[in-house]
Protein backbone atom coordinates (compact mmCIF):
# COMPACT_ATOMS: atom_id res chain seq x y z
CA UNK A 1 0.00 0.00 0.00
CA UNK A 2 1.19 3.47 -0.66
CA UNK A 3 0.03 6.71 0.75
CA UNK A 4 0.16 10.31 -0.89
CA UNK A 5 -1.06 13.39 0.58
CA UNK A 6 -2.01 16.65 -1.60
CA UNK A 7 -2.58 20.01 -0.90
CA UNK A 8 -4.39 20.70 -4.39
CA UNK A 9 -6.12 19.75 -7.41
CA UNK A 10 -2.73 20.28 -9.24
CA UNK A 11 -0.74 18.15 -6.80
CA UNK A 12 -3.13 15.14 -7.70
CA UNK A 13 -3.24 15.47 -11.26
CA UNK A 14 0.35 15.08 -11.38
CA UNK A 15 0.37 12.13 -8.96
CA UNK A 16 -1.84 10.39 -11.78
CA UNK A 17 0.00 11.75 -14.34
CA UNK A 18 3.17 9.96 -13.03
CA UNK A 19 0.83 6.59 -13.29
CA UNK A 20 -0.18 7.42 -16.48
CA UNK A 21 3.31 7.52 -17.92
CA UNK A 22 4.09 4.59 -16.39
CA UNK A 23 1.01 2.90 -17.05
CA UNK A 24 0.79 -1.04 -18.57
CA UNK A 25 -1.81 -2.14 -20.96
CA UNK A 26 -4.49 -3.90 -19.04
CA UNK A 27 -4.35 -2.44 -16.28
CA UNK A 28 -7.80 -1.74 -14.10
CA UNK A 29 -7.72 1.05 -11.24
CA UNK A 30 -10.69 2.23 -9.64
CA UNK A 31 -11.45 5.39 -7.87
CA UNK A 32 -13.29 5.38 -4.63
CA UNK A 33 -14.09 8.35 -2.91
CA UNK A 34 -17.35 10.87 -1.98
CA UNK A 35 -18.52 13.36 -4.56
CA UNK A 36 -16.21 16.07 -5.25
CA UNK A 37 -13.36 14.27 -3.78
CA UNK A 38 -10.90 14.65 -7.05
CA UNK A 39 -11.98 11.07 -9.04
CA UNK A 40 -12.71 13.12 -11.96
CA UNK A 41 -9.16 15.14 -11.38
CA UNK A 42 -7.25 11.94 -10.66
CA UNK A 43 -8.29 10.92 -14.20
CA UNK A 44 -7.29 13.97 -15.83
CA UNK A 45 -3.64 13.33 -14.74
CA UNK A 46 -3.68 9.78 -15.73
CA UNK A 47 -5.36 10.84 -19.76
CA UNK A 48 -2.48 13.26 -19.67
CA UNK A 49 0.22 11.03 -18.61
CA UNK A 50 -1.19 8.57 -21.12
CA UNK A 51 -1.04 11.42 -23.88
CA UNK A 52 -4.16 12.13 -24.60
CA UNK A 53 -4.52 15.56 -25.63
CA UNK A 54 -8.27 15.55 -25.67
CA UNK A 55 -10.29 16.75 -22.94
CA UNK A 56 -11.73 14.69 -20.44
CA UNK A 57 -14.68 14.74 -18.20
CA UNK A 58 -16.93 12.67 -16.36
CA UNK A 59 -19.20 10.98 -18.73
CA UNK A 60 -22.88 12.51 -18.27
CA UNK A 61 -24.81 10.43 -20.52
CA UNK A 62 -23.04 7.29 -21.30
CA UNK A 63 -21.59 4.90 -18.33
CA UNK A 64 -17.90 4.72 -20.10
CA UNK A 65 -15.91 7.09 -22.53
CA UNK A 66 -12.64 5.74 -24.73
CA UNK A 67 -9.99 8.04 -25.52
CA UNK A 68 -8.44 6.22 -28.17
CA UNK A 69 -5.77 8.90 -29.34
CA UNK A 70 -2.70 8.50 -26.35
CA UNK A 71 -0.35 5.38 -26.10
CA UNK A 72 -2.67 3.37 -24.84
CA UNK A 73 -6.44 2.93 -24.47
CA UNK A 74 -8.21 4.96 -21.99
CA UNK A 75 -11.19 3.87 -20.41
CA UNK A 76 -13.00 5.99 -18.51
CA UNK A 77 -15.93 4.66 -16.57
CA UNK A 78 -18.16 6.65 -14.35
CA UNK A 79 -20.71 4.25 -12.63
CA UNK A 80 -22.33 6.71 -10.05
CA UNK A 81 -25.54 6.36 -12.11
CA UNK A 82 -25.86 2.74 -12.63
CA UNK A 83 -29.16 1.33 -11.68
CA UNK A 84 -28.70 -2.01 -11.92
CA UNK A 85 -25.31 -4.10 -12.83
CA UNK A 86 -26.97 -5.59 -15.86
CA UNK A 87 -26.39 -2.46 -17.38
CA UNK A 88 -22.87 -3.03 -17.45
CA UNK A 89 -23.24 -6.39 -19.15
CA UNK A 90 -25.29 -4.39 -21.73
CA UNK A 91 -22.88 -2.26 -22.74
CA UNK A 92 -20.45 -5.15 -22.87
CA UNK A 93 -17.92 -4.03 -20.02
CA UNK A 94 -15.46 -7.02 -20.44
CA UNK A 95 -14.19 -6.04 -23.79
CA UNK A 96 -12.99 -2.97 -21.66
CA UNK A 97 -12.08 -4.95 -18.51
CA UNK A 98 -10.23 -8.05 -19.88
CA UNK A 99 -8.91 -5.54 -23.26
CA UNK A 100 -5.15 -4.23 -24.02
CA UNK A 101 -6.24 -0.44 -22.57
CA UNK A 102 -6.32 0.51 -19.46
CA UNK A 103 -9.65 1.17 -17.33
CA UNK A 104 -10.40 3.80 -14.57
CA UNK A 105 -13.93 3.03 -12.85
CA UNK A 106 -14.84 5.89 -10.73
CA UNK A 107 -17.64 4.64 -8.17
CA UNK A 108 -16.10 1.35 -8.48
CA UNK A 109 -17.99 0.00 -5.01
CA UNK A 110 -21.20 0.39 -6.88
CA UNK A 111 -20.31 -2.56 -9.16
CA UNK A 112 -18.00 -3.99 -7.09
CA UNK A 113 -18.88 -7.53 -7.82
CA UNK A 114 -17.98 -7.52 -11.67
CA UNK A 115 -14.65 -6.18 -10.91
CA UNK A 116 -11.49 -8.97 -11.37
CA UNK A 117 -9.65 -9.19 -8.22
CA UNK A 118 -6.44 -7.79 -9.70
CA UNK A 119 -6.82 -4.04 -9.73
CA UNK A 120 -5.25 -1.41 -8.49
CA UNK A 121 -7.56 0.50 -5.72
CA UNK A 122 -7.78 4.03 -5.15
CA UNK A 123 -8.83 5.81 -2.62
CA UNK A 124 -9.34 9.66 -2.04
CA UNK A 125 -10.18 10.86 0.99
CA UNK A 126 -10.42 14.32 2.37
CA UNK A 127 -9.89 15.47 6.29
CA UNK A 128 -11.60 18.40 7.46
CA UNK A 129 -9.00 19.56 10.24
CA UNK A 130 -5.98 19.51 7.31
CA UNK A 131 -8.23 21.69 5.41
CA UNK A 132 -10.34 22.11 1.88
CA UNK A 133 -7.93 21.46 -0.50
CA UNK A 134 -6.01 18.30 1.50
CA UNK A 135 -6.67 14.88 0.26
CA UNK A 136 -5.27 11.32 1.28
CA UNK A 137 -4.67 9.34 -1.82
CA UNK A 138 -4.83 5.80 -0.78
CA UNK A 139 -3.10 3.07 -3.98
CA UNK A 140 -3.18 -0.94 -3.60
CA UNK A 141 -2.67 -3.07 -5.71
CA UNK A 142 0.17 -1.87 -7.61
CA UNK A 143 3.12 -4.29 -7.83
CA UNK A 144 1.56 -6.71 -5.88
CA UNK A 145 2.16 -3.93 -2.48
P1 LIG B 1 -15.17 13.63 -8.19
O1 LIG B 1 -14.91 13.16 -9.59
O2 LIG B 1 -14.53 12.78 -7.13
O3 LIG B 1 -16.63 13.85 -7.91
P2 LIG B 1 -13.90 16.06 -9.11
O4 LIG B 1 -12.54 15.59 -9.53
O5 LIG B 1 -14.90 16.32 -10.18
O6 LIG B 1 -14.50 15.06 -8.00
O7 LIG B 1 -13.77 17.40 -8.27
C1 LIG B 1 -12.82 17.58 -7.26
C2 LIG B 1 -12.89 19.03 -6.79
O8 LIG B 1 -12.07 19.24 -5.65
C3 LIG B 1 -12.40 20.00 -7.86
O9 LIG B 1 -13.20 21.16 -7.83
C4 LIG B 1 -10.97 20.30 -7.42
O10 LIG B 1 -10.53 21.57 -7.84
C5 LIG B 1 -11.13 20.27 -5.90
N1 LIG B 1 -9.90 19.95 -5.17
C6 LIG B 1 -9.44 20.69 -4.14
N2 LIG B 1 -8.31 20.17 -3.63
C7 LIG B 1 -8.06 19.05 -4.35
C8 LIG B 1 -7.03 18.05 -4.27
N3 LIG B 1 -6.03 18.08 -3.36
N4 LIG B 1 -7.08 17.04 -5.17
C9 LIG B 1 -8.07 16.97 -6.08
N5 LIG B 1 -9.08 17.87 -6.19
C10 LIG B 1 -9.08 18.90 -5.33
MG1 LIG C 1 -16.17 12.55 -11.15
Amino acid sequence: MQRFETNSPEETFLLAKGLGEKAVPGQIYTLNGDLGVGKTVFTQGMAVGLGIDEPVNSPTFTIVQEYECGRLPLYHFDVYRIGDPEEMEEIGYDDYFFGEGITLIEWAELIEELIPENRISVTIEKDPEKGFDYRMITIEGMDGQ
